[in-house]
C-alpha cells in the first residue's frame, strides 16, 4: 500500500501514520520529521528550511522534492510506505505521480477553530519523535515518552501566531490537492475526532482494513 495522509496541521496524521504503519508493515515518512532531524543536525538543507519552518511557511518544492525522492528509494520502501505531510502543493502531488503509483489517499478533517486548542496542547518526543496531547493523547506519566522515556516538548512552530499562518497556508497550498486526488478515485475523507481511539476507528474503516 503507497498511502498519502492528508489534512490540516493538528489533524493528527501523525499519530494515524504511526498506526498504519504498525498494522501494514510499511515505512512512515514525515517530511515534517525529516526536516526537525536535519534542523536538528544543522545540515545544509536544515539551516535553510529553518526559517520557513519557524514562520510556519512551506520549505521551497525543490528541497523537499528531492529530499522526498531520495527517501523513495531506499529498499523499505519497496512494498509501500505513509507520506505524512507530503504532498503539500500541487506541483509536490504532480512530481509524486511522475515517481510512483499512489493506491489510496485518506484525508483528516479538522474545523479550524479546534486545530489552534488541538496543537497549543500538542507535545512531542525529543528524541523518538512520538506524538501526544495533554488532553486527548496523554502519556502514561507526564511529561515523559512511554515509547523510550525520552522528554516531551512543545514544537517550536506550535505557537499561536505561527499554528495561524499554517492553517492559512495549508487552505492556499495544500487543500487544492484533495480535489486533485479525488478526480483521480482515490480519496477517502474522514473527520478527526478528539478522542484518537475514534479517528483511529474511522480511519481504519475508511481503509477497509
Ligand atoms: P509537519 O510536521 O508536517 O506539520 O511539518 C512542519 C513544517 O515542515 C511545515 O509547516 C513546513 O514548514 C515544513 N514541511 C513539512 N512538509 C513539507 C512539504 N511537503 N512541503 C513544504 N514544507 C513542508
Amino acid at each position: 500500500m503507497k498511502m498519502v495522509l492528508l489534512g490540516p496541521p493538528g489533524a493528527g496524521k501523525g499519530t494515524q501514520a504511526e498506526r498504519l504503519s504498525k498494522h501494514l508493515d510499511v515505512p512512515t515518512i514525515s517530511t515534517g520529521a525529516i526536516i526537525r532531524n536535519e534542523i536538528k543536525e544543522k545540515t545544509q538543507l536544515g539551516v535553510e528550511a529553518h526559517k520557513y519552518i519557524s514562520e510556519g511557511k512551506l520549505v521551497p518544492d525543490s528541497l523537499v522534492i528531492s529530499m522526498v525522492k531520495e527517501r523513495l528509494s531506499k529498499p523499505d520502501c519497496s512494498k509501500g510506505f505513509i507520506l505524512d505531510g507530503f504532498p503539500r502543493t500541487i506541483e509536490q502531488a504532480q512530481t509524486l505521480d511522475s515517481m510512483t503509483d499512489i493506491t489510496k489517499v485518506l484525508c483528516i478533517k479538522v474545523k479550524d477553530e479546534e486545530i489552534l486548542n488541538r496543537l497549543s496542547g500538542r507535545r512531542e518526543c525529543k528524541v523518538c519523535r512520538a506524538s501526544y496531547h495533554i488532553m486527548y493523547n496523554k502519556p502514561a506519566k507526564e511529561g515523559i515518552c512511554d515509547k523510550c522515556g525520552g522528554e516531551l516538548i512543545c514544537r517550536e512552530d506550535d505557537t499561536v501566531e505561527t499554528i495561524k499562518n499554517r492553517i492559512a497556508v495549508y487552505h492556499e497550498q495544500t487543500e487544492p490537492i484533495i480535489q486533485y486526488y479525488a478526480s483521480q478515485g482515490k480519496l477517502a475523507v474522514v473527520e478527526g475526532r478528539d478522542d484518537v481511539e475514534d479517528t483511529t476507528k474511522a480511519v481504519f474503516e475508511a481503509l477497509d482494513i
